[in-house]
């Protein structure tokens, strides 16, 4: 029979739906949304896991193709729920989508997990992880945080950091807690280009805080191609070491590194993969303990890619878990993606406008993109004495807010050694696989991408 370790073995709180999984290899098995008519109870869970179970035995499997569907003892108790149900965050992080939505949480999950421990359906040694978002910041964290404490279930806290919270500061030397930050760079700059904050300095004084309560603390860098400097991730262990950090892990971004339809700026190269080798390396040389993070699983169909369960002591969360291995080469997935950027022409995605302001002050700029998006941009950077040359529009003339509309032909003959040119379109990998195609090489490195979340 087949089973998975998530049906009947795991509940995530997400900001819009329950889901069984957060799963990388065909998406996320959600069982409820906020808005359905019928509540979600014990009663309502054990009959969609059932449901989902029964169908796996079929030939119209739902978790077709899913690693995590194997040969396996069914799960009857639940033995992890991920909490993450809002998605505030003050980072902009370049991979991630979760912070533009508000510290309010969708709904309540408090009722609902006190129903599942008083039917006896969630193991003692449940883990209870918080996301988000910064979970630290949802209206319900200290109600719900202080809850699990008192009935000793362990909780991991995946935190930015940013801010000191002081119900966690202050209920850190326990058995109970652990914290997991993602800190993404070993120095300000690399930490300003991936997470969109100029806030380095105050994360590292805060996770010297939290340092102080326990040591039961994993530091995370998820390789993407903003924070791929040897550079960074040599100060990274530097860093870990002088703060007396004894865990680190290694992931890297899902979409740019498995997704083979990603949409996006990012991108996976043989300089990501020497970064993530060299970290493990260097940190192992300087004696520390390296997890390597389940999404590097992503093309790797033959292994169950999962992050944790059946955890026994919080403690294990620094030696026993994520303990994948990272490629030796890229998948040949990968490399067809890349070799569709004939002349290697790539955008540098923006995290933030604060960090487009920061890298981009001293240019002149052409917008490519004249939709909501692109004229709000403008109107921003007029307003911060942006020099803004042109925007580039297929269908449009004339000109907005005394900008010039040129065409995408007449784009080449506006560049300069002082001009930038910034894609506002979602579209943008689209853009620049057509400026691959007819060679623009005159491009290579003034090329920026900003979402219009980051703005
Ligand atoms: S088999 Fe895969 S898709 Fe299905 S619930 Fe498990 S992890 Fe999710
Ligand atoms: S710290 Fe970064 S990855 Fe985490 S929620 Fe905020 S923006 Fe997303």
């Amino acid at each position: 029979m087949k089973h998975c370790y998530a049906i009947g073995g795991r509940i995530n709180f997400n900001p819009s739906n329950i889901s069984l999984c957060h799963g990388i290899d065909i998406g996320d098995q959600i069982i409820w949304r906020v808005g359905d008519k019928e509540e979600f109870t014990p009663e309502y869970y054990i009959r969609k896991t059932e449901e989902i179970d029964a169908l796996n035995q079929t030939s119209k499997a739902i978790c077709k193709g899913c690693s995590n569907l194997i040969n396996d003892d069914k799960k009857n108790k639940i033995e992890v729920i991920t909490i993450c149900p809002m998605e505030y965050c003050q980072n902009r992080c370049v991979y991630c989508e979760c912070f533009s939505g508000s510290k309010k949480e969708s709904y309540n999950p408090l009722p609902i997990i006190k129903e599942f421990v008083q039917k006896g359906m969630i193991v003692e040694n449940c883990l209870f992880d918080w996301g988000g978002g910064e979970p630290t910041f949802g209206y319900l964290f200290e109600d719900i945080f202080t809850y699990l404490l008192n009935a000793h279930y362990m909780q991991r806290v995946n935190t930015n950091a940013i801010r000191i919270n002081s119900t966690l500061l202050n209920n850190l030397d326990n058995d109970y807690v652990s914290l997991r930050i993602s800190l993404d760079a070993g120095n300000r700059e690399t930490f300003f280009r991936t997470k969109g904050t100029d806030l380095f300095d105050d994360v590292v004084k805060n996770i010297s805080m939290y340092r102080k309560k326990t040591d039961n603390i994993v530091l995370k860098y998820l390789i993407n191609s903003m924070n791929s400097d040897l550079r960074s991730v040599r100060d990274f262990v530097n860093l870990a070491k002088t703060l007396k950090i004894k865990t680190i892990c290694i992931d890297t971004e899902i979409r740019s590194y498995g997704a083979l339809n990603y949409n996006g700026p990012l991108f996976f190269s043989d300089r990501e993969l020497k970064a993530a080798r060299f970290l493990e390396s260097y940190a192992r040389e300087n004696g520390l303990t390296v997890q390597i993070g389940y999404v590097w699983t992503s093309h790797d169909f033959n292994t169950p890619s999962r992050d944790f369960n059946n955890l026994h002591d919080i403690r294990d969360l620094l030696t026993d878990y994520e303990q994948y291995s990272l490629p030796d080469k890229l998948y040949p997935a990968q490399i067809k993606r890349l070799k569709d950027f004939t002349n290697d022409i790539f955008a540098v995605p923006l995290s933030s406008y604060e960090y487009l302001v920061h890298l981009l002050k001293n240019k002149k700029v052409i917008l490519y993109g004249a939709d909501e998006n692109g004229r709000r941009l403008l109107e921003r950077m007029k307003k911060d004495c942006f020099c803004i040359k042109a925007i580039v529009d297929e269908n449009l003339k004339g000109d907005i807010e005394g900008v010039h509309i040129i065409s995408p032909s007449q784009l080449m003959e506006q560049l300069d050694d002082e001009t930038v040119v910034i894609i506002t379109l979602y579209k943008a990998r689209d853009i620049i696989l057509n400026f691959n195609r007819q060679n623009f090489i005159q491009l290579k490195d003034k090329l920026y991408k900003i979402d219009s979340s980051r703005f």
